[in-house]
């Protein structure tokens, strides 16, 4: 066959692939109304229900793959749309996403065989998943919930954050057409032209959205609670990270000062305050300056950037994600000639920067007596919310301690808080942190009936 011979013949291939398509004049991957798009998501779902497992890893590899050349445009975009965080910071999360979401062998069978038979646990999938992803991790939290909802044979109708909804679209089209071109089935996933809060609130009382999964901040994630449908809830966290005397401080610092810089604060998991043993905090906050951190001394200053970051109990929104220097210069504070990755306040345990989830590069640091005091702050600073904390120690018995007492998520010991979503650590990447619900860092089996299936007397072949 020669060249011209093979292109007429590329060329027929794809135009019939691409012919029912057309002829239908299908709409494809975004609606106008929240009815058409869950109800073309779930003859989707049905569709893809008949699939074999085979045509779901095809589907996911496909997506992992050709999605690659997008991703340091979705993270320029993300971060251009959002105003929020840091351009080579969103292409890391993008990168994590894509790589490391398990896929279809998240599906794990068990088996119990015995005198009376065999009973199979297997995970199948709800239906169609309405997933709310959040302003912070936009593009990220697409893919993620994208790979795993799929790869558990759901169908997902996707309600971006207004804040990010043109690069938001632009993913879920590219999406659903590498879906589509991988599988042959249409709207797979679905989203709104304009999403808005309203359509989500729609679409949480919608007959044919069978989970909810909500990554967000509290608002959200209590709505969805109360919607009546089962909901997996990824809400806010305050992550504290705890040092004790025996740590290494070199680098606990670095891990701390990386952590709390990455993308400028946006990620729920990162270290949202530091609480330090005073024996060692001189010499942990000269390691974090020597890691690029700036320490603002002086209650005035402080005064000044706890006025900018924080409004009436709540992070001031307009400055979330935004850099160290911008933050100076909103607080009118003279800024350094080299850009810090880190702003460092001494504050007071019960300081409003303490308490607050402010997503910005402030770390407040409160030096504490001992381990024990330490912990018990750890404890109220995190404040029931189950989400993240990181400690530093080589202490084996206390870090035992600290992570039976604090009951979170995640809990990262001698590390960055990134490493707790798969981010240069052992593990598998997630965006969806599911802290109230209780299921932790979400993945393929998460989003899936657990299924039990019997058959009595017979395939025990002990
Ligand atoms: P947000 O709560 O403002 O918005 C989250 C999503 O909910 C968006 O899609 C938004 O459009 C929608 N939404 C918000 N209020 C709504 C309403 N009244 N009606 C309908 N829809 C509504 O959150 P954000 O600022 O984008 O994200 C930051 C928050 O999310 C932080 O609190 C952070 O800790 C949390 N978060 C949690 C996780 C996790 O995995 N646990 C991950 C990322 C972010």
């Amino acid at each position: 066959m020669n060249n011209n011979e093979l292109e007429t013949l590329i060329r027929t291939i794809l135009s019939e692939k691409l012919e029912p398509a057309r002829r239908e004049n299908t709409t494809t991957a975004l609606f106008d109304d929240v009815d058409q798009a869950v109800g073309a998501a779930h003859k989707a779902f049905l569709a893809y229900q008949q699939c074999p497992l085979k045509t779901r890893s095809a589907t996911i590899s496909a997506i992992r793959r050709e999605l690659v050349p997008h991703l340091q445009a979705l993270a320029e975009r993300g971060a251009e749309e959002t105003g929020m965080g840091k351009v080579e910071d969103k292409l890391l999360k993008n990168r994590v996403a894509l790589e490391k979401t398990p896929g279809v062998e998240d599906l794990v069978t068990e088996a119990i065989t015995g005198d009376e038979g065999m009973v199979l646990f297997e995970y199948s999938p709800f239906g169609v998943i309405g997933s709310v992803a959040p302003s912070t991790n936009p593009t990220e939290t697409i893919i993620n919930n994208c790979i795993s909802m799929l790869a558990a044979g759901n169908a997902v109708f996707f309600s971006p954050h207004p804040g990010a909804k043109n690069v938001s679209l632009w993913l879920i089209e590219q999406i659903e057409s590498i879906i589509f071109t991988a599988c042959g089935i249409h709207n797979l996933v679905t989203c709104l032209r304009e999403p808005s809060f309203d359509s989500t609130q729609q679409m949480m009382k919608h007959p044919q959205i069978a989970l909810l999964a909500i990554t967000g901040g509290p608002g959200i994630v209590n709505m969805a609670l109360k919607s009546g449908k089962k909901t997996i809830g990824a809400g806010a966290g305050n992550p504290p990270s705890l040092v004790d005397e025996t740590a290494v401080l070199d680098k606990a610092a670095q891990d701390i000062v990386s952590g709390a810089s990455f993308d400028y604060n946006l990620p729920c998991t990162a270290e949202k305050s530091l609480i330090v043993v005073e024996s060692v905090a001189d010499a942990l906050l000269a390691e974090m300056q020597k890691c690029g951190a700036l320490m603002v001394s002086g209650d005035a200053n402080i005064a000044k950037l706890r006025q900018i970051a924080i409004i009436d109990g709540h992070a001031n929104k307009a400055l979330v994600g935004k850099s160290p220097l911008e933050l100076l210069k909103a607080a009118g504070l003279p800024a350094p000639d080299k850009a810090p990755r880190l702003l460092l306040v001494e504050v007071d345990a019960d300081d409003l920067l303490v308490s607050v989830e402010q997503l910005m590069p402030i770390l407040p640091v409160v030096r504490v007596r001992d381990f024990d005091s330490g912990l018990r702050l750890a404890l109220k600073v995190e404040g029931g919310l189950h989400h993240t904390a990181t400690m530093h120690s080589q202490n084996v018995s206390r870090l035992n301690k600290a992570a039976r007492l604090l009951q979170t998520s995640i809990f990262v010991k001698n590390g960055p808080s990134y490493a707790g979503i798969g981010v240069g650590a052992e593990g598998f990447a997630t965006f969806t942190i599911a802290t109230p619900t209780g299921e932790g860092t979400t993945s393929a089996r998460t989003f899936a009936r657990h299924r039990r299936c019997v058959l009595t007397n017979a395939f025990s072949i002990r």
